[in-house]
């Protein structure tokens, strides 16, 4: 008999937040998560003015802003002479719904989904359980699961993989994910220290080779992120010890800070070939994978689980052929590979590795010109949205 009810493997923003916009077309589903609860490694912490709307269609942006902050500066520093190019999303005010970006650590958002989630009658959340097996046939998909209550087989009609960057949906379905391994790794920190004392704002991108970093305000308790950069062939266990050296070099005042917690990461630019293989669905970073700077890695996850919500809820509702399932896959790779791929891979060079002084001039001109002009402001704002994928059902988004 075919099943109409949809898994979601992975807990991770852009599981959730497909989860919460299938339960509220009366979808019925389930999450499965592998760890006991959310993950909470210092990743994403700044979500862009675009995605903003797609939070709200789901109902959770009020309470992420409320539990975070709503964010309208940015500030461009040239570590080396001090220099700070600001510029404010209000460029955009009167064109967009929210002329801000929103402030709050991704397990903040993936606790007030799974909240939501939880007061759904079509929804369930399932810790400790991880997904293991898959086979299809044209009716549904049957997951194979490990949970401490044993093995078991879950029956669904379609099952979306958000398991993230290691994803065992992806492995299961042989897919490949070309591309290429950056050689350096990121270290994200997690900071108490008074950036704006010295003239930061809520969100900076700090230029320089080889003390460059991306620093945005976590809280208004004083915690803020600083992501820096170091080659991936230095030891990983011996980050700490060459922390205080980073510090110390890119703090802008005085030297003295708390380390609240940190993680390393080794960054790609790497995309499967196909993201739906017949009831299997790919989305997030286990689809597509990017260096982090710029944001463009989870506001890539979620532009893919606000169309994908809607088009498999109108294939599960009869109101959309399968094939928009492949329009999907084609459509989101085609975002992450024309936009958000290179865009990020352009940003990272320009943050940390400036080759030269005239190239960077050159990029910084830019910057200074806009802060001049709010009509370039606009401009640069604007190109967030080129990530996005209008509504495939022809739904008009907001
Ligand atoms: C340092 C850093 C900073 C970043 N900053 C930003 C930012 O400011 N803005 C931005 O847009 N992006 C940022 N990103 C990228 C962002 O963190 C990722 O794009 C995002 O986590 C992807 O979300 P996801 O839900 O697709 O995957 P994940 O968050 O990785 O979630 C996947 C989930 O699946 C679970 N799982 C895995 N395997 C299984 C299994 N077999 N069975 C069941 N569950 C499983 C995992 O436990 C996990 O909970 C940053 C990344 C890094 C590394």
């Amino acid at each position: 008999m075919r099943r109409d009810n949809v898994i979601v493997v992975g807990a991770g923003p852009t599981g959730l937040v497909t989860a919460l916009g299938l339960a509220r077309a009366g979808v019925e589903v389930t999450v499965l998560e592998s760890d006991p609860a959310i993950v909470d490694s210092p990743r994403a912490v700044v979500y862009h003015w675009a995605v903003l709307d797609g939070l709200d269609r789901v109902g959770i942006l009020e309470e992420a802003i409320r539990t975070g902050f709503a964010n309208p500066e940015l500030c461009i520093v040239v570590l080396k002479t001090g220099e700070k190019i600001r510029l404010n999303i209000n460029a955009l005010a009167g064109e967009v719904t929210h002329p801000y970006q929103v402030h709050l650590g991704q397990d903040k958002l993936a606790e007030i989904a799974v909240a939501h989630l939880l007061r759904s009658p079509h929804a369930r959340v399932r810790w400790s359980t991880r997904v293991v097996g898959l086979r299809q046939d044209g009716a549904g998909v049957s997951v194979s699961v490990v949970s401490p209550a044993g093995p078991e087989r879950l029956e669904a009609g379609w099952v979306i993989g958000a398991d993230g960057g290691h994803s065992t949906v992806r492995q299961l379905l042989g897919l490949r994910m070309d591309g290429m391994t950056w050689p350096e790794r990121f270290v994200a920190t997690n900071i108490r220290y008074d950036f704006a004392r010295y003239g930061y704002a809520p969100a900076n991108v700090v230029i320089d080779a080889p003390y460059g970093a991306i620093v945005a305000k976590i809280d208004h308790a004083g915690l803020w992120r600083c992501t820096y950069c170091e080659a991936d062939s230095l030891p990983e266990e011996t980050i700490l010890e060459r922390m205080p050296a980073y510090f110390q070099a890119a703090l802008p005042g005085e030297k003295r800070y708390e380390l609240v917690r940190y993680s390393p990461y080794r960054m790609h630019q790497r995309c499967v070939d196909r993201m739906r293989v017949g009831r299997v669905v790919l989305a997030g970073d286990a689809a597509h994978i990017t260096n982090p700077t710029g944001g463009l890695g989870l506001t890539s996850g979620l532009y893919d689980a606000y169309v994908l919500h809607e088009a498999l809820a109108a294939v599960i509702h009869g109101e959309a052929d399968e094939g928009v399932l492949d329009r999907y896959s084609e459509e989101r790779r085609r975002a992450f590979l024309e936009h958000a791929s290179p865009e990020a891979s352009n940003f990272k060079r320009m943050v940390y590795h400036a080759k030269s002084d005239e190239e960077l001039q050159a990029q910084l001109e830019g910057f200074r010109a806009a802060a001049r002009d709010q009509s370039l402001q606009r401009l640069i704002f604007l190109t967030a949205k080129k990530l996005e994928t209008p509504s495939l059902i022809g739904r008009p988004a907001r």
